[in-house]
């Protein structure tokens, strides 16, 4: 079976989060060459005055001439430890999302405990998939390694500390919820918690997997040159034998699909 190339978590120039190189066109032009098939762009919302941006990434896309098939999503981020998403029905409406991915991007600790990190990202995760509004939990178990250089932190493997309860809850609620764990081109490229990080990021998404969790693809790039990184993504599907039924897609039409004619 082939691996599908999907990418849902691509950025933007607009938000002020990716780079200038990051226009819509030129990113479809990217994942056309990169082979891509459906790619959705998800650029963040992290507060609710910020959701009118997006109207630009969807005017961008209606402008489209393209044979793969576009989505427009969002990113959503939590606002606090106890906080929810800046997100909602009419928000969706209004902005006309067609899905959002989401999920914690603090360690919302002040003092250093692994177990501590660990349990308040599990936590979230849950809680993300849980959520009916939110279709795929962004890339688990990224950690932001200038917080922990900061902090003058031990920095150790955290994916090898993680207790099996966790892996095992979380596959069971993705598999209850069909929602995505996205396997994140960044999480598999983070460097500094152990050089066989990877190694275990890999047994983790093997693990999951074998409890039936469902998987998205995401490149999660904020500049086009590394935008090919998404490769490592389809890789470890094929490494992992994941099939096609354990890989997440919108069960909605794309935006925009198939309106160039060669
Ligand atoms: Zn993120
Ligand atoms: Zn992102």
């Amino acid at each position: 079976m082939s691996t599908p190339r999907y990418d849902f978590h691509i950025h933007t120039e607009y938000l002020k989060c990716a780079d200038e190189t990051m226009k819509i066109k030129d990113i479809v032009k990217s994942c056309e060459a990169l082979g891509i098939t459906k790619l959705a762009i998800t650029d963040h919302l992290n507060n609710f005055e910020k959701a009118d941006k997006h109207f630009q990434i969807a005017e961008d896309i209606a402008k489209l001439e393209t044979n793969i098939d576009v989505y427009f999503g969002v990113e959503l981020n939590y606002m606090g430890y106890d906080g929810q998403f800046a997100y909602n029905e009419e928000i969706k409406e209004r902005i006309g999302f067609q899905f959002a991915i989401g999920g914690i991007h603090s360690l919302y600790v002040d003092e250093y405990s692994l177990e501590k990190i660990i349990d308040i990202q599990h936590m979230h995760h849950i809680k993300t998939c849980e959520n009916p509004l939110v279709s795929v939990l962004v890339h688990p178990y990224w950690l932001s390694l200038s917080v922990f250089v900061k902090n003058n932190w031990p920095v150790v493997n955290h994916i090898k500390a993680l207790p099996k309860s966790h892996i095992k809850e979380l596959a069971q609620v993705s598999r209850d919820t069909h929602t995505g764990i996205e396997i994140n081109a960044h999480t598999l490229l983070l460097e500094g918690f152990g050089e066989d990080f990877q190694r275990y990021y890999e047994e983790y998404i093997g693990m999951l997997a074998a409890e039936g969790a469902v998987f998205s693809f995401g490149s999660d790039t904020h500049t086009i040159n590394t935008l090919k990184d998404i490769e490592l993504c389809f890789d470890l599907s094929k490494k992992l034998k994941l099939e096609e039924k354990q890989i997440w897609k919108p069960d909605c039409e794309p935006m925009k699909s198939q309106t160039f004619i060669q």
